[in-house]
């Protein structure tokens, strides 16, 4: 079964276990307590830890081993065949949930050539290290022709502060399958409201939010941790004017809000290309939403002037 299955499901089953070890090496590193921040350099709020590193190298090395001929690409730099890892870090069983799901007709036959995987191997790296543990996750994301249309939300600390045992949760969609390892909900009706980020607000971002009229703006931590409140209902839409997110933030997290019916483009309303020769920033900005909301009418509330600032 696990052998016959379609490329896409076994890609998929495959990010979602590895997903789920590195969010246990996250949980290791925390524990251990020597988190080995460095800062990246490309301003404030911009770190990487050894449980960045770690969780990309059990990732990368997880799914190269299996599928030798798909492009992964990962936050952390670069990543091929030969690294070192440590073997219980390389993840052989693949997730049955997904294994066992019936593949729709146009993911069949996907060359593996059209396939890139776009890893964030921790989303959230500030919150982590400042103990906000709920807003992390682990981000793979499954693009076939330049097209988010699937894949893995981990996140190991969902309910930390309830539950004794805390194992985490994985969350995965594909566009024409659906959605796994959590109930979609639907937002409220009686108000409007926005997420956005915490800690890289600035002027255009908040005008951009203003002329929304929320009722209420939730300000959280990570690209991935958003779009779950989109898919719980907890928000409409996440709204970030800047070109702060890449890539790897958004590939995972708009292929599951499209398996649901929403919608991730930038603040113009276009889709992003996630072809393995694009270039990794986000720099036209973030606008989605869940499929309870009218997309384009909302990013036609933002003036030409603001737009202006993000230009192709
Ligand atoms: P946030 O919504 O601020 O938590 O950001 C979501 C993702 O985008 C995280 O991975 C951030 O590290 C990244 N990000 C957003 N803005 C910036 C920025 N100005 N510089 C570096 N990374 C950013
Ligand atoms: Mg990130
Ligand atoms: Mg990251």
């Amino acid at each position: 079964m696990a052998q016959s299955a379609p490329l896409v499901l076994r890609l998929l089953a495959c990010s979602a276990s590895a997903a789920t070890r590195a969010g246990s090496i996250i949980k290791d590193v925390m524990t251990k307590g020597d988190l080995g921040i460095v800062e990246k350099g490309s301003g404030k709020n911009d770190l990487q830890t050894e449980a960045d590193r770690s969780a990309q190298r059990c990732i990368v090395a997880s799914l190269l081993r299996l599928f030798p001929d798909v492009t992964v690409i990962g936050e952390e730099g670069c990543c091929n065949t030969s690294d070192e890892v440590p073997p219980d870090w390389i993840v052989t069983d693949l997730d049955s949930g997904v294994l066992s799901s019936q593949c729709p007709p146009e993911f069949e036959k996907v060359d593996p050539k059209d396939i890139v995987i776009w890893v964030d191997p921790l989303d959230g790296t500030s919150e982590y290290t400042q103990g906000l543990l709920d807003h992390v996750t682990v981000l793979v994301g499954l693009a076939v022709k330049g097209k988010a249309v699937g894949g893995v939300i981990h996140q190991p600390y969902h309910e930390y502060k309830v539950k004794k045992e805390c194992s985490g949760r994985t969350l995965w969609g594909l566009v024409g399958l659906g959605v796994g390892g959590f109930t979609p909900t639907s937002p409220p009706k009686d108000k409007f409201i926005v997420t956005t980020t915490r800690q890289h607000a600035d002027d255009v971002v908040n005008k951009t939010l203003e002329v929304l009229h929320a009722d209420e703006v939730l300000r959280v931590g990570g690209a991935g941790h958003k779009v779950l409140m989109l898919l719980e209902g907890k928000a409409h839409a996440y709204v970030f004017a800047s070109k702060g997110c890449k890539k790897w933030d958004t590939c995972a997290p708009e292929g599951l809000l499209r398996s649901l019916g929403g919608v991730l483009t930038d603040i113009h309303g276009r889709e992003y290309n996630y072809s393995k020769d694009v270039c990794f920033p986000n720099a036209q900005g973030i606008f989605a939403t869940s499929r309870y909301v009218n997309h384009q009418e909302l990013i036609n509330k933002i003036p030409q002037e603001l737009k202006d600032r993000f230009p192709y």
